[in-house]
This record gives structure tokens, sequence and C-alpha cells, in this order.
């Protein structure tokens, strides 16, 4: 079953705009289970440490600042190819490259404040879904 996982975050802009419950129903709508879901806030460590493999990029402070100022909504989703398949979901990192209904497309600002984040293979999803929940917390 874990490789039919994958790990998302709802990003602070999202819940800030209130489009937590509108990005929900197209996860849902394309056929993603919750597996573990919550609302949390990330500290400074905790973005340093889960964005850790960007350190030496130039975007990494507004990375963390952006990613801690406010909640996320951390969840674990499950479906059939679910790692290719939500990223398919959300589309390209720059909302401007990102095709028609993605969730980028549709609420991301720009290439900094993405609205959300999928994980990129099954193996960082199992690291990153294991960041965020015990597994008491996953269903
Ligand atoms: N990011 C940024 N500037 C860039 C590239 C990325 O601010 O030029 C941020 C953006 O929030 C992105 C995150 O860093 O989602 C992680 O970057 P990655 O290349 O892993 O993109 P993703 O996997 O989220 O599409
Ligand atoms: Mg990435």
């Amino acid at each position: 079953m874990q490789t039919n996982r994958t790990f998302t975050m709802l990003k602070p802009d999202s819940v800030e705009k209130g489009h937590v419950g509108a990005i929900l129903e197209k996860i849902n709508a394309a056929g993603f289970r919750i597996v573990a879901m919550k609302l949390t806030q990330m500290t400074t460590a905790d973005a340093k440490a889960f964005y850790a493999i960007h350190k030496e990029r130039p975007f990494f402070g507004e990375l963390v600042a952006y990613m801690t100022r406010g909640p996320i909504v951390a969840a674990i989703l499950e479906k059939d190819n679910a790692v290719e398949d939500f990223r398919t979901l959300i589309g390209a990192t720059n909302p401007a490259d990102a095709a028609e209904g993605t969730i980028r497309k549709l609420y991301a600002a720009s290439i900094g404040e993405n609205a959300v984040h999928g994980s990129d293979s099954d193996e960082n999803a199992a690291i990153e879904g294991a960041f965020h929940f015990s597994g008491r917390e996953m269903f």
C-alpha cells in the first residue's frame, strides 16, 4: 500500500485565502482516499529539515519564511499511482506553466506561493508522511 500513497500540504496561502475546501473537493473528485489529515504549523526548524534538499538554492530563505508563516493542512493520500497522479492534479511548480484545471493553475499566485505540495517519489512520500504523522494518525 505504501507505493500507492503520496503526501501533500495545502500551503499557508491556501489556508489564508480560504481555498482548503475547494482544493479538498478536487482531491476527492480525482479519486484519492484521505489516509491522514491535520491543520498544523511548521516551525523554522521543521521547514528547514523538510526542504533540506533545497538548502543551497537562492529561494530557500523565502521558502522557509513562507511555509512557516501560518498553518498548513498536511495529508497522506492513497490511490493507484498516487505520486504521479497527484503531481498531474497539482500541475507545474510555476502556475504560469501549469495546465488548465490543475490546482496550481486555479489557486497558486506564483512559483514561490504555489498553493500545494506533492511528493516527487514513493520514497519521499513515505519520508514526508512520517515527518508529519505517527502511525496512530494514519487510517
Ligand atoms: N520554489 C520557489 N522558487 C523556485 C522553485 C521553487 O520559491 O524557483 C518553492 C516552491 O514553493 C516550490 C518549493 O520551493 O513548491 C519546492 O520546489 P520544487 O522544485 O521541489 O517544486 P515542487 O516539487 O513543489 O513542484
Ligand atoms: Mg519538490
